[in-house]
């Protein structure tokens, strides 16, 4: 190969033959059906066969370089084919040549032509006709015929010199072909389908390595720490529940009972709770922190706000009023000399339940006997802060809260080696939240109805995305210029100057220092305010249940997630909710996919499926959040069916042979430490 091809080739990270290998099409394509002058149609893509009778060269009036070909087509008519500044055609072609040529047919009234089609040599054509051709990605210099030919040349050797990774039982069972066959057909398939067969094989082994990869973790993790063995007697159990201000729901329940199950065991829990905004999942956190308690270990709540760490405190002193329990704040705000007194309790192993902030994260703080973890709405948190907690002799229970749904194939992913309890019912008596898609012509009428809401004793949220009025350009032509996004500071002066200057309005965003932060929110959760103008930084866990109405400005540029926890800040007490998601002028909102979702449910799981769906899994299985490399083939969304089969070979091939001994597994065992080893932190297990 000469060096300027495979400098080529080195920007699309092919460096060794075997890169090749295993630089699979993204797409194939379907050779244009042959077809001959009397099924020749306006704005048909057709191939056809025809002998090169004339070549042509001109400068067009615009300056351009035209190359034409004038083809005598087999039916006995003539296409004309041509080409704009592609001046190395000049010496691709003779006439009396018979070509094949490809692309769109166009008429001219008299004659047929063809603008910048494909052609090829009739002869080399013939033996592909049918076939599906390969489609690779491209870098610039390099066209697609040049790679297929490359692909062409070295290819067929080196797939003899790959070897099966993956055992012949397991191939038949899940009824995918070897490895060398696979090779053959991803490159140059006979037909379509076994094109597919081949791409699946490539998907499978590619999610059973991440799956394996996951399980191993998990296994490690299992093996290698200690936590304590929190065995809830009947007589525990029952106290606990008499402490806890209600009775729990059948999910509750349920969370509650694999929770138990989980802390009965020397293996640190890892455990994921997700439910919808106020489906509950405070109380299963009460309970489980009281079950460390009853057994004399130490457990911490970490929330992602100061707000909500002193919201959780309170709740705990209510519920815990008169029993033994002792409870601690720490947070950020803290005098030195209220922190340092907590901090020596806590050493002590005199304080049973600590509540806290990030700032249960400094260095000095030491539990005495630190038995169960939970953090609150976890995705607010990184993943490596989450693990500081982690490191000692005794590994604590793990317990995290979410309110984003996950979306299964996502929890089987990113947080593989999460068992998942869900609440997917809410307590009963929850008034129901009704949602509205507005333009921003109808605000007028709107915000009446908010100030009817206000007058009931009633308070709402003005939702901005951003801070400040900033103009964006948008990238659709036509759209008029530029268009204003709806900014906190923007309505907070509007709102306040016209229909709601007889209100009290507050306004908040994460560039107000976090003193300010703290009181306006505290304001707006005392009653001290009617009207909270924000940014989506009040998403996350804030309860005020008299707040009955939210106002979602420029609603379409969020995602849908989003908006549903934003919804979620109304549906959290005994008055019914009102929601509205007003659409950016010149946006239509019934015609928006995600706001059309956002209107006809509420349930945060279907929602959560539909944006993964509509956005792909980007931003979850963002490299910040999961730290585990790209996927090359599979596709977690699309390919979920596969994810489930890939997961549960995975678990059978540890469960029967937990150290991985079979010689049959080693190249799979290999494959597997060699991409995530690393990212996953694999010991040497096998
Ligand atoms: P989230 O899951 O969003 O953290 P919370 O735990 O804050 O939800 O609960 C939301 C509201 O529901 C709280 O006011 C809480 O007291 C109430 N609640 C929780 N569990 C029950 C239950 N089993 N029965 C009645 N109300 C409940
Ligand atoms: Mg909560």
């Amino acid at each position: 190969m000469d060096a300027s091809r495979a400098l080529l080739l080195a920007r699309l990270e092919l460096r060794r033959a075997v890169d090749l290998l295993f630089f699979f099409p993204r797409a194939y394509e379907q050779p244009a059906p042959r077809t001959s002058d009397e099924h020749f149609q306006e704005n048909l893509r057709v191939s056809f066969t025809g002998t090169v009778i004339d070549i042509s060269e001109k400068v067009t009036q615009s300056g351009k370089h035209m190359f034409g070909l004038l083809l005598r087509t087999d039916g006995g008519g003539n296409v004309r084919l041509m080409w704009f500044n592609q001046m190395f055609r000049r010496n691709m072609y003779r006439r009396d040549e018979r070509l094949v040529a490809t692309g769109i047919l166009r008429s001219t009234g008299l004659n047929w032509e063809m603008i910048q089609p494909q052609t090829n040599p009739a002869d080399e054509q013939q033996v592909d006709a049918d076939r599906p051709l390969p489609v690779y990605s491209l870098t610039e210099g390099l066209k697609q015929s040049a790679m297929r030919a490359i692909m062409k040349q070295y290819l067929p050797p080196l797939i003899e010199e790959i070897d099966e990774a993956l055992p012949e039982a397991m191939r038949s069972r899940l009824e995918i072909p070897g490895v060398h066959q696979a090779l053959h057909d991803i490159h140059f398939p006979a037909t379509e389908g076994l094109a597919s067969a081949a791409q699946r094989r490539f998907k499978l082994q590619e999610l059973l390595v991440l799956q394996l990869a996951l399980s191993m973790q998990r296994q490690q993790r299992e093996r290698s720490s200690q936590a304590p063995v929190c065995e809830p007697s009947g007589k525990i159990h029952s106290r606990i529940l008499n402490r806890l201000p209600h009775t729990l729901t059948p999910d509750q329940q349920t969370s509650i009972d694999e929770i138990r199950q989980d802390m009965a065991r020397p293996i640190p829990m890892n455990r994921l709770l997700q439910g919808d905004v106020g489906s509950g999942k405070t109380l299963v956190a009460q309970y489980a922190m009281l079950l460390c308690v009853a057994n004399e270990h130490q457990a911490t709540l970490m929330a992602p706000t100061e707000v909500l760490a002193r919201q959780h405190y309170a709740n705990l002193q209510k519920s815990l009023s008169h029993s033994r329990v002792r409870i601690g704040l720490l947070v950020g705000t803290l005098s030195k000399k209220e922190r340092n007194s907590l901090l020596e309790l806590m050493a002590a192993g005199e304080v049973d339940v600590v509540v806290g902030t990030q700032a249960l994260l400094s260095e000095d703080v030491q539990f005495k006997r630190l038995g169960l973890v939970i953090v609150d709405e976890q995705h607010k948190f990184g993943v490596l802060q989450r693990a500081r907690l982690r490191h000692d002799n005794l590994q604590p229970h793990n317990l995290i809260l979410s309110a984003t749904p996950i979306p299964r194939t996502i929890a089987m992913t990113a947080f593989g080696d999460l068992d998942v309890s869900t609440i997917r019912t809410k307590p009963p008596g929850r008034a129901p939240v009704h949602t509205y898609l507005a333009k921003v012509d109808q605000l007028e009428s709107w915000w009446k109805f908010v100030d009817k809401q206000i007058e009931q004793g009633r308070q709402a949220y003005v939702i901005a995305p951003r801070v400040a009025q900033t103009a964006v350009d948008e990238e659709d032509e036509s759209s008029v210029g530029t268009k204003l996004i709806a900014s906190a500071e923007g309505a907070f002066s509007e709102l306040r100057q016209g229909p709601f200057a007889h209100r009290r309005i507050g306004m908040l965003h994460g560039r107000l220092d976090s003193e300010m932060k703290e009181s306006v929110l505290a304001q707006f959760a005392n009653g001290e305010l009617d009207i909270l103008v924000s940014t989506t930084v009040v998403e996350v866990g804030i309860d005020v249940p008299n707040a009955t109405v939210i106002t979602i400005l420029d609603a379409n540029r969020l995602g849908l997630s989003q908006l549903h926890q934003l919804r979620g800040r109304i549906s959290r007490g005994s008055f019914p909710g009102y929601a509205c998601a007003v659409a950016s002028d010149g946006c239509d909102a019934t015609d928006n996919d995600r706001l059309k979702a956002f209107e006809h449910s509420n349930d945060g799981f279907e929602l959560a499926e539909m944006d993964l769906k509509l956005r792909g899994p980007g931003d979850l299985l963002g490299t910040s959040q999961s730290g585990l490399p790209a996927m090359r083939i599979a596709n977690i969304v699309e390919d979920a069916e596969l994810l489930e089969i890939a997961r549960k070979e995975a678990r059978e091939i540890l469960q029967n042979d937990p150290e991985l001994a079979d010689p049959d597994l080693s190249k799979l065992v290999n494959q597997t430490l060699k991409r995530y080893g690393k990212s996953l932190q694999l010991g040497d297990v096998g």
